[in-house]
């Protein structure tokens, strides 16, 4: 319903006797949107969507994150005005690179297209010919990617994206005498790092000797706030990073941060020019602002303090689960990707018989729907970093009740 119409129907209600109230449709004077005009919709009850409490992490087909409010302000405020979408790359990306401590920085459209255009303007420079030519990049004089074998699975298929060739080795000698004047770029999973014989500060090393470009995937590696800068620190050339999952901004915008001549090359083979491998990983302007306020808020908070309810939530479902016979419990903190408190509940199918899909199958049917990762036959693993104050109890409160329910003793 239009204003116009509210406001003739208002002021029509005393004639027609009836309080206002009761001859709109209750929507219509709810809590306006951003134009201030419009009925409030409940789309995910409209269509049916089953939402559901995430006690799982920020997984991409969970739809990763909720947004904070200054990050839906950001989105609703700025979706009002029309501006030139270079300058909103330019502004933010400014104030990006100084919280980070990268010479630049430009929103993509998450983590995964980071990648890609990362490693395009590795390839490209500022050379336009090229950027029209990916992926075709045969004839280019460099289009190899060194990896490391333990680093080497589905994400690398966002640097196959461009049409480079992955070089994949092992060992540092390996990676001596796999570098030649064909190699582009050399690229490090973060989260496989254990998995690869070279560590960080050796692959740079390496990198610098032989004067090649660095990229790394930090996507899932926020927390601790230290590593959106830390490794650019460090020295790598270019540093992706998820926008939302912890960082809580758009779950299709993500970070790509680094140096000022390849950010800018990287930026030929992003919207909003066309005829380039990146035209369709476009951010709007309300994610890329978005994006902003919520890395600007995630900086700014008190992270001592988040982590200190985390623990609590764990705790209290801890104690939950535990008071059901047979059930153990193990909070563990990964050392990197998802680096926040995770509960693992156990337990004896002798004494507690249900599996644990079972189990997950009944958290995510019952009222409230819940969801929890599983882990073997008899393992349920919970994260708390996405759960709404008050939840940890719920969750708790159902797990136990299940685990009850399946009790023998
Ligand atoms: C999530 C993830 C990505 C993809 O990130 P998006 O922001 O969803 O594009 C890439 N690499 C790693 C290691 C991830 O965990």
């Amino acid at each position: 319903m239009k204003r116009r119409e509210i406001i003739k129907l208002l002021s029509a209600a005393p004639l027609i006797g009836g309080a206002a109230g009761s001859i709109l449709p209750k929507t219509a004077l709810g809590s306006a949107g951003a134009a201030g005009t419009i009925a409030k919709r409940d789309l995910i009850k409209e269509l049916g969507l089953r939402t559901f409490i995430n006690a799982a992490g920020t997984y991409t087909t969970m739809t990763a994150s909720l947004m904070h409010d200054e990050v839906i302000e950001a989105i609703n405020s700025s979706s009002q005005e029309f501006v030139m979408y270079d300058d909103v790359q330019d502004r933010v990306g400014e104030r990006i690179a100084e919280i980070c401590h990268s010479e630049a920085a430009m929103v993509t459209a998450g983590c995964w297209s980071a990648l890609v255009l990362g490693t395009a303007g590795v390839l490209t420079g500022m050379d336009r010919k090229k950027v029209a030519q990916l992926p075709r990049v045969e004839d280019f004089d460099k289009n190899e990617v060194i990896v490391q074998k333990g680093h080497n699975h589905g994400y690398i298929h966002a640097l196959t994206n461009t049409g480079i060739k992955p070089v994949e080795i092992e060992r540092r000698a390996d990676l001596e005498n796999a570098i030649n004047s064909k190699t582009a770029l050399m690229y490090f999973l973060n989260e496989s790092a254990p998995h690869g014989m070279i560590l960080h500060e050796e692959w740079l090393s390496v990198a610098k000797k032989h004067n090649i470009p660095t990229i790394i995937d930090i996507a899932a590696d926020i927390p601790p706030v230290e590593n959106l800068w830390k490794y650019n620190d460090m020295g790598f050339d270019l540093v992706c990073i998820s926008g939302g999952k912890a960082l809580r901004g758009p779950q299709s915008a993500g970070l790509l941060l680094g140096k000022k001549e390849l950010i800018a090359a990287a930026r030929l083979s992003a919207p909003p020019g066309g005829g380039n491998i990146g035209r369709g990983m476009k951010v709007n302007k309300e994610e890329i602002l978005g994006m902003y306020a919520a890395l600007d808020k995630y900086v700014r908070q008190d992270h001592d303090k988040e982590w200190k309810m985390w623990e609590d939530r764990v705790t209290v479902i801890e104690n939950a689960a535990k008071k059901v016979d047979g059930v153990t419990t193990a909070v563990t903190v990964p050392p990197i990707a998802n680096h926040t408190p995770s509960l693992s509940i156990s337990w004896d199918i002798g004494r507690v018989n249900i599996s644990r899909q079972e189990l997950q199958e009944r958290l995510r049917m019952g009222t409230p729907s819940i969801e929890v990762m599983g882990d073997g036959d008899h393992t349920i693993k919970l994260t708390v970093f996405m759960l709404k104050d008050g939840q940890d109890k719920i969750v708790g409160n159902r797990i136990q009740e299940e685990l009850l329910r399946a009790s023998t003793s």
